[in-house]
């Protein structure tokens, strides 16, 4: 109760950003708040545990940009590693590449393929979850590594979005849903 209230004054709405029409949730007041930040990454940390607190995951992927900022505390927490995904002719090693479809457009994200070992258990986290196309990207690039998708946490659930569709059947956290 003490986060919700907390995040609802830290979180702003930024309208018409990045283009007319958007409203942008702004994270960077949360960011800048040490109880708030801290809240969250714990929150977003016990969906790489199960119900006794036993750490479930190898790895913890966030992806470019806000997603880093989220999923390397995460990973820290739950004492695992950290893995970025990234957006195309950013990681200097070979790779796995997944391309998909943007409201305009499109966008490729990409993995480093010796990331993620066979058999290894990923939870994906980010600051949004949208139309959720960047999640299932993700899911995709982790599953041609060979790794299996524990869980997808993100702070904020957009629920006016088809995002969920995305998700499927993975346990699935929101810290908040607007
Ligand atoms: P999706 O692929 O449509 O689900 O969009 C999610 C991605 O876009 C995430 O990686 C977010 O960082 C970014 N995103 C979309 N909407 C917002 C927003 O309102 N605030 C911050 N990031 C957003």
């Amino acid at each position: 109760a003490w986060l919700q209230g907390h995040l609802d004054t830290l979180i702003r709405d930024i309208p018409d950003f990045p283009e007319p029409g958007v409203v942008f949730k702004d994270i960077t007041p949360l960011l800048a708040d040490h109880d708030g930040f801290s809240a969250v990454i714990e929150t977003l940390a016990r969906s790489g545990r199960d119900a006794d607190g036993a750490v479930i995951v190898d790895k913890v992927v966030g992806m470019e940009a806000r997603g880093f900022i989220l999923a390397a505390p995460v990973a820290l927490a739950l004492g695992a590693g950290f893995i970025p995904v990234r957006k195309a002719g950013k990681l200097p090693g070979p790779t796995h590449a997944v391309e998909y479809d943007l409201e305009y457009g499109s966008a490729t994200l990409e993995l480093h393929r010796d990331s993620i070992r066979e058999g290894e258990r990923v939870l994906i986290v980010d600051d949004v979850l949208a139309t959720g196309g960047t999640v299932a990207a993700t899911a995709k690039l982790i599953e041609q590594c060979g790794g299996r998708v524990a869980g997808v946490a993100v702070l904020m659930e957009l629920s006016f979005l088809p995002g969920r569709a995305a998700v499927g059947d993975l346990p699935f956290r929101a810290v908040k849903t607007v």
